[in-house]
């Protein structure tokens, strides 16, 4: 039996996108890497600095329950994996804790599947998708100019569909016009609004054709609000990225606030949930198209979890601006037809630093 010895925390404190990782290795040798969420920006904070709560978490709290701990099967992820929840309950179920689960939890399915020699997807399986669209996540620019020179140049880079992250009405509108009607476009309000105004916003996009219309309300957490702009609204309402558990996540699909599930799979705890919630979409009926703003382990872990969800369409690639990247320097995943296809390295197949 391999046992894991080492836990290390790697933050990269970019000022705009940090990342935080959780390296492992095994006792036989072989190494692997997961990813939290990163917190987020915070102009009040020194810049880069939000990583380091959650990395402190990890290291304090997680890194003496995780080293020791066997590495060989799916069931040994999963008796972690519950012995993290369990042992962190003190100090709740959501927020750091969660997103500090998930980067140990990534990369331990890492490590149990480049010990077994395959790809994640293998001990997830089966692999329901022979390919997934990607759709480009851009920044918030607040520049018809900016939104549409980072639309076209993710277009020529072979991506075929474009998320803006804008809640000025009128720039949406100009964008669409400038794009023309055959790029799909969806838009992204990151709760930048009240009830009445995304009844409103919604109102007014519903000539862009917009494939759907993200998080409109705020607070996120109010499903009951969101479900009321969803009746009015001519185009899906997707959103999801801001649970941080199963029981958030079934609340919003269950009070009929979304059309779309957009979970985040380094906030909610990791790989190991994630099998639930991809399978409480598909028994809901509700598409499911996994949150991402990462060029790391976690867009790798959710490309797998994604051919292993019968629910997954579309997956969500950060378009970073006037071609900024991220810390750790992984590309973007090679695209045929503007898909991602089924990873076939062993573990997550991750080639960053
Ligand atoms: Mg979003």
């Amino acid at each position: 039996m391999a046992r894991i010895v080492e836990l290390e925390v790697e933050a990269l404190a970019d000022p705009y996108n940090p990342q935080l990782f959780v390296r492992l290795m095994s006792d036989d040798g072989y190494t692997s890497v997961g990813e939290t969420w990163w917190g987020t920006y915070q102009p009040m904070s020194k810049p880069g600095t939000p990583v380091f709560a959650i990395g402190v978490f990890v290291e304090t709290l997680l890194r003496p329950l995780t080293i020791g701990q066997p590495c060989d099967t799916v069931a040994d992820i999963e008796a972690l994996w519950q012995r993290l929840v369990r042992a962190t309950i003190q100090y709740g179920h959501e927020g750091i804790v969660s997103t500090a689960i998930s980067g140990v939890d990534i990369a331990v399915w890492d490590l149990v599947a480049k010990r077994q020699g395959v790809p994640v997807t293998t001990l997830l399986g089966p692999v329901v998708h022979d390919a997934i669209p990607v759709y480009a996540s851009l920044t918030w620019l607040g520049d018809v100019d900016r939104v549409c020179r980072d639309a076209e140049r993710a277009l020529s880079a072979g991506i075929r569909a474009v998320k803006l992250h804008e809640a000025n009405v009128d720039l949406i509108l100009e964008v669409r016009r400038r794009l023309g009607p055959s790029v799909p476009l969806m838009v992204d309000a990151s709760a930048r609004f009240d009830e009445d105004g995304a009844i409103a916003a919604a109102e007014r996009l519903a000539d862009a054709d917009l494939v759907w219309f993200e998080e409109p309300v705020y607070p996120q957490s109010d499903h009951a609000a969101l479900a009321r702009v969803r009746q009015t609204a001519t185009m899906p309402i997707a959103a999801g990225e801001n649970e941080f558990g199963l029981a958030g996540l079934e609340r919003l699909v269950t009070s009929g606030a979304v059309d779309i599930l957009q979970p985040e799979i380094a906030k909610f705890g990791g790989l190991t949930p994630a099998r639930g919630v991809g399978e409480m979409a598909r028994l809901a009926g509700i598409p499911m198209y996994p949150h991402n703003y990462s060029l790391g382990p976690s867009l790798l872990a959710n490309i797998h979890w994604a051919m292993t969800s019968p629910a997954a369409r579309w997956l969500e690639v950060p378009w970073l601006s006037e071609g900024g990247t991220f810390p750790c320097g992984m590309p973007m995943p090679e695209l045929v037809d503007g898909c991602v296809l089924p990873p076939t390295a062993p573990g997550l197949g991750y080639t960053g630093h």
